[in-house]
């Protein structure tokens, strides 16, 4: 084989290079190759061959390894993602390896030294001169004179059980240290005299979970019954639903289909949507698999995320790995399950950039390529799940009782805030009468609350009265939030950020009026009403860092905060114990937000949210603030009604043709310029409604038009969910390289959301 398809992380489909004379390559190899005038790449190779290209190839300037870094489905499955969201392979490359595997730079040798490096340690044994018992006691009685030295010598002798051979250790040095209080000098002594000898080895980043295992916990009936379903369902289908209520017992369920596949040394992969909870269920899983237990997701470095890479790769029997979204691309052997939690969160959507993969729908695709089996768990499946669960495509099964004795829903009371604004019941204040009271009954009695809001800041809207100016962000089309913690002005696009003005800059006047609330204005306003209780916020401005987030979680878990403010951060699969009260203070502008999914996706939050409440023996009690109370999806998420809600979701959109019954992709498109985007976005449009007809809707400028100094147009594709898609994508595809070439539109942008969320 002379040619090699290599893969660049570049937005790139493969590229040819030459194999050199004694280089043996297969597919799945790191290489490293020159690209351009300067730059050197690690690509991964895709194949190899004999086809001599009919263009000038470069030669391949090193190998990394000799063993693959891939496997087989995993190049398949990097295929199929930039087929179905149209991209590159090199970007779902780029996406998928971490950055220390696929080190680059300027000059060969230069990045060499970049990228992964194993941690080293250095380690104490004693020298084979004094293995034997004989020698030994000679090395010992020759240090009489040296106190401090025999002491260490006796020290390491006790902590490396050198005597025995069967349970010898070797000693870090810094242990060595550390437990016999001897100084660096004394052990370099010894170390000259050849009695001991220092070495250097390679240890994990990897924290391992060394508490005892415990067995599961088994099932309660309705539990076992559930599972029996999901296990019969997978006798037939590959993709299975569990549909089980908040505190049901979903993980309880998970874990006993993770012990049986496990059995079979095959391995599973427990998707998660939100960095913030792997904390809490590793703990809960590590208990149960902790010896064959990985975790994998953003928080870490990049090196301990190489460092799980390679144990995957070295692992070629049962394995649990838990992670988020990305944890998909991990070179798995032979999965035998998937779970996707909380399968209904948007979390698992990439957003941006290529590729804008769904690790929801890409996990089932994955799971098949293995032939393995996939089930999706959540108190609320997604519209699009629950109609396959409901045709049969997929299995179900239902868990509607909460696990315990006694266990209840929680009581959702709506509050009518037009009706007590309008009686002046409510002025200047976030609180219904009824919220403030239910929150000062729960704090009496040593229980906990939580406070919803899905908008975080102060004030997201500021205004001059005088003169009606607002703060804009100058990259995008959208007001910038007043942030109080900083005192300043922030884009929640682009996070620009500007100070506040002390005057209308506009008209010098000094009555600037904020307008509207997010998680910092109810935090103020608490302390304000409640200043006996320790309050805290979960958003992104108090959780940037995983750390910081698990923090103010293990602070409320441990009771020394009792009411926490948070925004849909709270609703995803938090188990608390001791909540009583919930509040939704407003759930006005979730009804109202121009989406499709706009309600679906309200009600999945209230739910959730609602479903913190009131476990572990107490019926918990929720307050949904609305001036919208009869609004009919208020009523659906006062009755817990998901039922109702589906079915009026699915009426909506059989009718405007939305998913399940369409599928959506979206052409984006963005440019500096608003006039020639959008003259590029109609010609675009033009050419593909002369293949696609009616089914091309727009171009269209989204609410938020001007986003990091481009403007957005969007072309939205509404096809039959039974059509077949390859061609449409080549069609998609054939007609973005042609714009993208045109002369008339230069620096034009575009590319394909299949899927949108
Ligand atoms: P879900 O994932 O559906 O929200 P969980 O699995 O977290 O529900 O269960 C809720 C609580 O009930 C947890 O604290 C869990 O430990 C407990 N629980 C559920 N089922 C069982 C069981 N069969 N045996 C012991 N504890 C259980
Ligand atoms: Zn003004
Ligand atoms: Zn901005």
């Amino acid at each position: 084989m002379n040619y090699a398809d290599v893969i660049l992380p570049l937005p790139l489909a493969t590229y040819t290079y030459r194999i050199p004379g004694g280089m043996t390559l297969a597919e799945g190899c790191r290489v490293m190759v020159p690209f351009g005038e300067h730059k050197y790449y690690t690509a991964i190779v895709a194949a190899v061959h004999n086809r001599a290209p009919s263009f000038e190839v470069k030669d391949i300037y090193a190998l990394h390894e000799a063993e693959p870094v891939l496997r087989l489905p995993q190049l398949r499955f990097w295929e199929w993602i930039a087929s179905y969201y149209i991209c590159k392979t090199g970007e779902v490359y780029k996406a998928a390896v971490p950055s220390g595997l696929k080190p680059e730079g300027n000059a060969a040798d230069a990045f060499r030294k970049k990228g992964y490096a194993p941690r080293m340690q250095s380690y104490i044994r004693h020298s084979d001169a004094i293995a034997g018992e004989e020698s030994l006691r000679a090395a010992i009685s020759s240090l009489k004179r040296a106190p401090a030295q025999e002491q260490l010598l006796l020290r390491y002798l006790d902590l490396s059980n050198a005597l025995e051979s069967t349970h010898r250790r070797d000693i870090p040095r810094k242990e060595l240290l550390d437990v016999s209080g001897s100084s660096p000098a004394t052990l370099e002594a010894l170390l000259k005299k050849g009695i001991l000898v220092s070495f250097e080895r390679e240890v994990s980043r990897l924290q391992p979970y060394t508490s005892a295992l415990l067995p599961l916990n088994p099932l309660s009936a309705p539990q076992e019954q559930a599972c029996n379903q999901i296990r019969e369902a997978f006798r037939t289908k590959n993709v299975c639903l569990l549909h089980g209520i908040t505190s049901s017992g979903k993980t309880e369920i998970y874990a006993h289909l993770i012990a049986e596949t496990l059995a079979e040394q095959r391995q599973v992969l427990f998707l998660l949507p939100e960095i913030a909870i792997t904390t809490q269920i590793t703990e809960r899983l590590a208990k149960w698999f902790g010896d064959k237990l990985l975790v994998y997701h953003s928080g870490f470095s990049d090196d301990e995320r190489v460092e799980v890479w390679k144990r995957m790769l070295d692992a070629d029997g049962a394995m649990l790995a838990l992670g988020v979204r990305s944890s998909i691309f991990l070179p798995f052997r032979n999965l035998g399950l998937i779970i996707v939690d909380e399968e209904h969160e948007n979390t698992y959507k990439q957003q941006d950039p290529a590729p804008r993969y769904n690790a929801r729908n890409a996990a089932i695709v994955l799971a098949q390529m293995h032939g393995g089996k996939t089930l999706l768990g959540s108190a609320t499946p997604s519209v699009e799940t629950y109609y396959n669960a409901v045709r049969g495509k997929y299995g179900m099964a239902e868990l509607m009782v909460r696990h315990g004795e006694g266990l209840q829903e929680p009581d959702v009371r709506i509050v009518d805030l037009k009706e007590l604004r309008r009686k002046k019941i409510m002025k200047d204040t976030l609180f219904s009468p009824a919220l403030t009271d239910a929150i000062r009954a729960a704090l009496d009695a040593g229980e906990q609350v939580i406070l919803f809001r899905n908008r975080r800041g102060f004030a997201p809207v500021v205004e001059c009265r005088n003169c009606g100016w607002t703060p804009h962000c100058p990259h995008c089309d959208v007001s910038l939030t007043y942030h109080k913690m900083h005192r300043r002005l922030e884009c929640h696009y682009c996070g620009h950020v500007a100070a506040y003005p002390a005057l209308c800059p506009d008209c010098n006047g000094n009555d600037l009026k904020m307008q509207g609330f997010g998680t910092e204005t109810i935090e103020e306003e608490v302390r304000e009403l409640f200043p006996e209780a320790v309050t805290d916020r979960l958003d992104m401005d108090t959780a940037r860092t995983r750390s910081a987030c698990e923090h103010i979680i293990s602070r409320f878990e441990a009771g020394k905060v009792q009411i926490l403010i948070g925004t849909q951060m709270l609703s995803k699969g938090l188990d608390f114990g001791n909540v009583s009260v919930a509040g939704i203070l407003n759930a006005d502008h979730m009804l109202n937000y121009p989406d499709f999914r706009a309600h679906e996706r309200a009600f999945q939050m209230m739910v959730q949210v609602s479903g913190r409440t009131g476990r572990r023996g107490k019926r918990g009690l929720v307050y949904l603030q609305t001036s919208q109370p009869d609004n009919p999806l208020i009523r659906l998420v006062e009755k817990s009604a998901y039922r109702g809600m589906i079915d009026s979701q699915l009426a909506e959109r059989s009718c405007f043709r939305y998913p399940p019954f369409f599928r959506l992709i979206e052409i984006v498109v963005r440019g500096r310029l608003e006039e020639p985007l959008h003259a590029f976005a109609t010609h675009c449009a033009d050419l593909l409604r002369e293949r696609l007809g009616d089914r091309i809707y727009g171009p269209v400028t989204p609410p938020v038009n001007r986003i990091h100094n481009l403007y957005i147009r969007k072309i939205i594709l509404k096809i039959e969910a039974s059509a077949a898609i390859a061609p449409v994508r080549n069609l998609l595809e054939e007609t973005g390289e042609r714009m993208r070439l045109h002369p008339d539109y230069p620096r034009v942008r575009i590319h394909f959301d299949v899927d949108p969320l």
